[in-house]
């Protein structure tokens, strides 16, 4: 497709449906932000469908996003098939379409959660929690269904670097070392969440923070985040 035709492709994002992708994309900047996850236009999300990958652009408020500031990339051909005119792509992009080549994922989120890097500070290699209900909220890779009660969830924490799209590589190399993993901690910089559709991505992402949230509390108290058996 050519550049132009790629940027005038607004029937990509625009739809009435509240479900479509671009609209989904405007409806979580507006949560996320309200949770001060995503201010200051830090952050971002992406859905894929299908062949198409919905992508929220760089530097734009997110609390005011609007569908037709989507980008939309090919999954295939790795080449966007709608660009927004005086709009930047995200940083993001290359961490997110790791996440759906390696784990197939049907959403990726990432923000700059207070809790997600103080968490960073906090634990060393990975962070980790157990037997904390909301745990059973997450997936067990390993297995169908989810996390149980007792189960020891484990996040790894990668190295931040200068420019965003420098995270690729360690992230990608985090996916592979620990594979039941659904989320990767950047240090002093936020998380990256993923999941098999968009509401699970979401749910995850909430289910997360809760527990990075409670872990700091824990740490603060002196209580072990990790329960013995
Ligand atoms: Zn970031």
């Amino acid at each position: 497709m050519s550049s132009c035709a790629a940027r005038s492709n607004d029937a990509l994002v625009l739809s009435s449906d509240p479900i479509h992708p671009a609209n989904l994309i405007c409806e979580f900047c507006r949560l996320f932000y309200q949770n001060g996850w995503v201010t200051g236009t830090g952050g971002g999300i992406s859905i894929r469908d299908d062949d198409k990958i919905y992508l929220a652009p760089s530097g734009v408020q997110k609390e005011r996003m609007l569908p037709e500031n989507i980008f939309v990339m090919s999954f295939k051909t790795q080449e966007y098939i709608r660009k927004p005119l005086s709009l930047k792509p995200s940083a993001c992009t290359p961490l997110f379409m790791a996440a759906y080549s390696k784990r197939n994922a049907g959403a990726c989120i990432h923000t700059h959660s207070q809790n997600a890097v103080m968490c960073t500070l906090l634990f060393d290699e990975v962070f980790e929690i157990s037997s904390i209900e909301q745990i059973k909220a997450l997936p067990r890779i390993t297995r169908p269904g989810n996390m149980w009660y007792s189960d020891k969830l484990v996040i790894p924490i990668i190295e931040n670097t200068e420019r965003e799209e420098e995270l690729e590589s360690s992230l990608r190399v985090a996916i592979e070392k620990y594979p039941s993993a659904t989320a990767v901690l950047v240090r002093r910089h936020g998380i990256y969440v993923w999941g098999e559709t968009t509401w699970k991505a979401k749910i995850y992402n909430e289910a997360i923070d809760y527990l990075l949230e409670l872990a700091i509390k824990m740490k603060q108290m002196g209580i072990p985040t990790v329960k013995k058996v």
